[in-house]
């Protein structure tokens, strides 16, 4: 009988869980460590954030579909690894925090055969002066940072009612964010509900970005094949925000935000600073901070974690030149070398490097989006480190499955406005993520398979999958049919 613990209940670790549940024997056990008593379809935050989803149509209560699937659910932040166990016992064991917990208590030990590190980003909003929602700027990473954001939303469109203008600004609050996808498609949900409730022309839009240009995205940009040409996304991405009067700032990092003024500065050495009325600005990410100790209690966690506290896996680390990376260097199995039973899924893996051009400014300052963790490849992972371990319980020595995020699609579907018959979004599709010169060496991407369009089918496609995804998630009759 064999234990496996999952840290984390987002996509990744959900996902994981859910294929572990399916596929192990019910005499080995699946257990969840996580400190939400809710799963929360983090993608469709960015309707929460302009009003028009609730909290009730984004997240569920994860304790009722673990049970009816026989999954240990454990309400707890992981706070330590334990991967050779203690003087006491060599068996491996997580120390986790109950929550709601005793201030002061000792932590909890939850021993397991096979562990899977789920537990995503950290938000890093300490790394800028004034970011976040406990300074001055919003943010729509999490359902209750969506609830306020929606709610400032509305102030501000009340104050537009009166006859005041207002500024927004909205993109990235440092020089090393990720995830500009979902700012970029908060912007244009933004510019879409304020035409939708008719005040747009008392607003000023700005996007404020690290990428080096337009539709970089993390992913060094790409060419999507549109009506039969071949388009840069940075094109796309400037023709978007043209018709939707979005004026843009790029190279940016954002160094402080003051209410009612951020100052940044950008890779050709000026220093500016941005008015505004509401600011939505998405923070960097780091890992967790797990802390890792061997049998007799060193701290080994500078063996399992980089320096930025995502997990070392099967990825090559090696320092290198930009020219020099290559596909190859991601990560396949995402099993830990320190330890066999342990691995990292969806935004705790430690990724071998970026993907877009690293710059500097003139002070030094790195200004160069993080790669891209979005959704279907977390998902993927999961699905695939849970294939791998249960290939290992039931006696591989090595890991069965790979998704490597070189040999993967991702389809990406941004919505650009809700309404059924006015609203629109962006389809993108891109193969590999990581791109693959030795492959594709005119573009690093088979541009057969790299589109992208926008119109009302992709919003209603949007619909169906934010549908379809939580659906699969509460695990409903047919889930294992809809894919990741
Ligand atoms: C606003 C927004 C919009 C997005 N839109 C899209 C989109 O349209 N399409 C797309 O593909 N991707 C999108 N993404 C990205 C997508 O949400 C992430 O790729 C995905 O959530 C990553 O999955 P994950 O499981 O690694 O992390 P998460 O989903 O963040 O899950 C991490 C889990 O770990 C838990 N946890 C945290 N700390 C601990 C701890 N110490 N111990 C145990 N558990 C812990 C958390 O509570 C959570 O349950 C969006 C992201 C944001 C922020």
């Amino acid at each position: 009988m064999s234990r496996v613990v999952v840290l984390g209940a987002g996509i990744s670790g959900h996902t994981a869980a859910a294929f572990l549940r399916r596929w192990l024997p019910a005499r080995d056990t699946v257990t969840v460590v996580s400190p939400s008593p809710d799963y929360n379809w983090i993608p469709s935050n960015i309707w929460v954030g302009v009003g028009l989803m609730g909290r009730e149509q984004v997240t569920f209560p994860l304790a009722p579909v673990y049970e009816r699937h026989g999954i240990e659910f454990v309400q707890a932040y992981a706070r330590e690894l334990h991967p050779e166990g203690d003087l006491a016992s060599p068996r491996p064991y997580v120390s986790v925090e109950p929550v709601p917990g005793n201030p002061g208590a000792a932590l909890e030990k939850v021993p397991y055969d096979f562990l899977v590190n789920a537990t995503g980003p950290r938000l890093r909003f300490d790394r800028t002066d004034g970011l976040g929602p406990e300074g001055n700027s919003h943010s729509v990473c999490t359902v209750d940072d969506a609830l306020s954001t929606s709610a400032a939303f509305d102030e501000a469109v009340a104050r537009m009612r009166r006859g005041e203008r207002q500024r927004f600004v909205v993109g990235v609050g440092h020089g090393t964010c990720t995830c500009e996808g979902a700012a970029f498609e908060y912007i244009v949900n933004l510019e879409f509900e304020l035409r939708a409730r008719k005040v747009r022309d008392k607003a000023d839009i700005v996007w404020i970005t690290n990428e080096y240009e337009l539709g970089d995205f993390g992913m060094g940009g790409m060419h999507l094949r549109r009506s039969g040409y071949v388009v840069p996304s940075h094109l796309f991405t400037a023709s978007l925000f043209a018709e939707r009067g979005i004026r843009w700032i790029t190279r940016a990092h954002v160094e402080k935000v003051a209410p009612g003024v951020l100052a940044y500065e950008t890779l050709d050495g000026a220093e500016r600073e941005e008015p505004f009325d509401f600011a939505m600005l998405l923070p960097p990410f780091s890992g967790v901070g797990l802390k890792s100790y061997d049998r007799e209690g060193a701290d080994i966690t500078e063996r399992l974690f980089l320096p930025n506290d995502f997990m070392r896996v099967d990825a090559d680390y090696t320092a290198k030149g930009y020219e020099d990376w290559s596909a190859d260097d991601w990560p396949r199995t995402y099993q830990s070398p320190a330890y066999p039973n342990l691995f990292a899924a969806g935004i705790a893996f430690a990724p071998p490097h970026g993907i877009s051009r690293p710059h500097t400014s003139p002070k030094g300052t790195l200004i160069a989006p993080a790669p891209p963790r979005t959704g279907m490849p977390s998902a993927e992972i999961g699905k695939a480190v849970a294939r791998s371990i249960v290939g290992m319980v039931k006696g591989s020595s090595v890991p069965t499955a790979e998704a490597s995020m070189a040999e993967m699609g991702a389809a990406c579907v941004a919505s650009a406005g809700a309404n059924p018959f006015t609203g629109t979004a962006v389809s993108m599709t891109v193969y590999p993520i990581v791109p693959d010169f030795a492959r594709f060496p005119d573009y690093g991407r088979d541009v057969d398979k790299t589109f992208g369009e926008i119109g009302l089918a992709g919003h209603w496609i949007k619909i169906l999958l934010h549908h379809l995804f939580l659906y699969k998630a509460r695990m409903r009759p047919g889930w294992p049919l809809i894919p990741e």
